[in-house]
């Protein structure tokens, strides 16, 4: 049974990697991840971590992207951010859904802006949706408030690209984010996922 899990987010995932050109995420996700792995591989002084190892797992293709850095600001190709968190995965050890779900909670602590940390998470998370296309050039997202206390975010017109790898980290988003509006206890997993077969990946939160 859990042999079934895994092989559902398991490394077949990262060969939906998306059509070059189209489907592309800003590169403040990719920084974010890469900078995790720093921190992981050397807490007291990330800037001195050594990368090399990862760099060596990624394909030319994507290193030559990288070659001058990246920039926060411009759009990559999804596949490159697939590449990168399957190759943290690998350098950093451990178990997979924690480290990415970490990834995830990474970027939502240093990707969303303190100014945004105001009113109730419905709020943001709706606001959020408005801001979708200057994260990921593809598809919709919508958010649909459930109770005072749940919620559901809701990506549609993702089929031909969306991988595993990216649920798995947006699941760690989602609980930074609502961390960052002080509820650390929240409850979040994906409960239709296109990876899967289903016609949306939707998440479903919850909180206390
Ligand atoms: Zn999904």
């Amino acid at each position: 049974m859990s042999e079934k899990i895994i092989t559902g987010h398991g490394r077949e995932g990262i060969e939906k990697l998306g059509t070059p050109g189209l489907e592309q995420i800003k590169g403040k996700m990719l920084i974010a991840h890469r900078d995790w792995l720093k921190h992981r591989l050397s807490p007291n002084d990330p800037a001195k971590a050594d990368l090399s190892y990862f760099w060596s797992l990624l394909p030319k293709e994507t290193r030559e992207v990288f070659g001058n850095g990246i920039l926060a600001g411009s759009f990559y190709d999804f596949r490159h951010m697939i590449r990168f968190d399957d190759a943290i995965v690998r350098v950093a050890g451990g178990d997979r859904a924690a480290i990415l779900r970490g990834l995830g909670e990474y970027s939502a602590e240093h990707n969303i802006p303190k100014n945004a940390i105001i009113g109730s998470v419905h709020q943001f998370f709706d606001f959020s949706t408005k801001l979708h296309r200057q994260f990921q050039s593809y598809g919709s997202s919508e958010y649909r408030q459930m109770s005072e206390r749940a919620g559901t975010m809701v990506y549609s017109g993702v089929e031909s690209c969306h991988s595993p790898i990216f649920c798995a980290s947006s699941v760690g988003f989602f609980r930074g984010a609502l961390r960052l509006f002080g509820h650390a206890d929240a409850n979040v997993r994906e409960i239709s996922c296109t990876c899967l077969g289903g016609e949306t990946c939707s998440f479903l939160m919850e909180w206390s």
